[in-house]
């Protein structure tokens, strides 16, 4: 079968790696990298370091409104349809080019797959959800990353085309994770010179629209301040004009440029605690077992929540420090996300199912 794989964006460079090697040998696998992330830190090093075969198409569309990213990637991407005819096309979660990428295909009648399927917020305020309602009601395969994801498709009425296989990124945390823990880089600052790595800190990551104020970027670094170990940010380019700035005030907070994925799980799994907005950190947290506070209004990823390991809190200093003092209950039988197999689950299923 000849598969497109749509990606743009760093969590879905991080999904393709790990569904790729599974795929490899028995599929053949054209990519389209959309541009929506470009640059070195966020993605020529995830595709280096992760082995990412090169994209044959790069459409280099980044950095606009919703409406004219997602308007020039589907243009775009029903040309390279039109010429490659693909039997399938395979996407990854939420973003402007899941969606792009739904649309074209849908409208030249190219079976879809979409992996991350289900997750819902429950409100259109999110832009991530519009995507992803849009892309799995447009869908023939959905692969589901846990059980509460496959059963609001259920409810949708999508549920015999869903199947719940597990989180890939849990797959991609234990196979790359085995290769951070050997590779001992120590992060650089902005000046390419390697940090200080503090023996006890806290890991932070925040991009969202909502955090990307001064006001809330300031609370965020007043509450992970309070901590008596520094804190690491990897600052996300979207953030970086505001968090150079405001970080002059707050010294306890050391500001690197985007680190590799390898990187990232290896600070996430030697952190105290970790402070983020990002759906694929609230998770990786999880699976290291270390204590999480998602600044945002919703989980993407609820089943986080047990125990109290990952909890929410506003972008108010004072909310966020007193989820601090609560001390998770980790129950190891607890494992939603699966068995690290599901990226081989798919590849099985896509046999049975697509049988092309
Ligand atoms: N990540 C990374 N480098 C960083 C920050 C995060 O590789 O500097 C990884 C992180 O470990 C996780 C993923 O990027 O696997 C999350 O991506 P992002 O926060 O951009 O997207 P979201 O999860 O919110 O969709």
């Amino acid at each position: 079968m000849r598969i497109i794989t749509i990606v743009g964006a760093r969590p879905q460079f991080i999904k393709a790696a790990i569904l790729s090697r599974a795929l490899r040998g028995c599929h053949e696998e054209i990519l389209i990298h959309t541009g929506q992330h470009f640059d070195a830190n966020m993605s020529t090093v995830f595709f280096d370091e992760l082995e990412i075969s090169a994209p044959k198409y790069n459409l280099g569309i980044s950095g606009e409104t919703h409406g004219v990213m997602t308007g020039k990637m589907l243009i775009a991407i029903e040309e390279v349809l039109v010429r490659e005819r693909p039997d399938a096309v395979l996407l990854y979660g939420d973003t402007n080019s899941t969606v792009a990428g739904a649309l074209a295909a849908v409208k030249l009648r190219i079976p879809l797959i979409h992996v991350e399927a289900g997750n819902r917020l429950g409100t259109l305020d999110n832009p991530e959800e519009v995507n992803r309602i849009t892309t799995d009601h447009l869908s023939t395969l959905l692969f589901c990353a846990s059980d509460s994801a496959k059963s609001f498709l259920d409810r949708e009425g999508l549920g015999a085309r869903a199947y719940t296989v597990g989180n890939v990124m849990y797959d991609a945390f234990l196979y790359f994770g085995k290769r951070a823990a050997e590779q001992k880089r120590t992060p650089v600052d902005y000046n390419s010179m390697p940090i200080t790595m503090p023996d006890r800190y806290c890991y932070l990551t925040c991009h969202r629209a909502e955090n990307t104020s001064d006001e809330a970027l300031t609370e965020i670094f007043r509450a992970v301040s309070s901590l008596d170990y520094p804190t690491i940010y990897p600052v996300h380019p979207r953030n970086r004009e505001r968090a150079l700035r405001i970080g002059k005030s707050f010294p306890k907070v050391i500001l690197i440029p985007p680190v590799g994925y390898l990187e990232s799980v290896r600070l996430t799994g030697q952190a105290e605690r970790i402070v983020t907005d990002s759906g694929g950190l609230q998770c990786e947290a999880f699976y290291a077992g270390v204590p999480c506070v998602t600044v945002f209004h919703h989980v993407v990823w609820p089943e986080t929540l047990a125990g109290n390991r990952n909890q929410m809190a506003p972008p108010v200093a004072a909310e966020i420090m007193k989820k601090f003092t609560v001390v998770p209950h980790i129950d190891p039988e607890y494992r939603p996300f699966g068995d690290g197999h599901a990226c081989q689950k798919i590849v099985k299923i896509l046999n049975e199912k697509l049988n092309l």
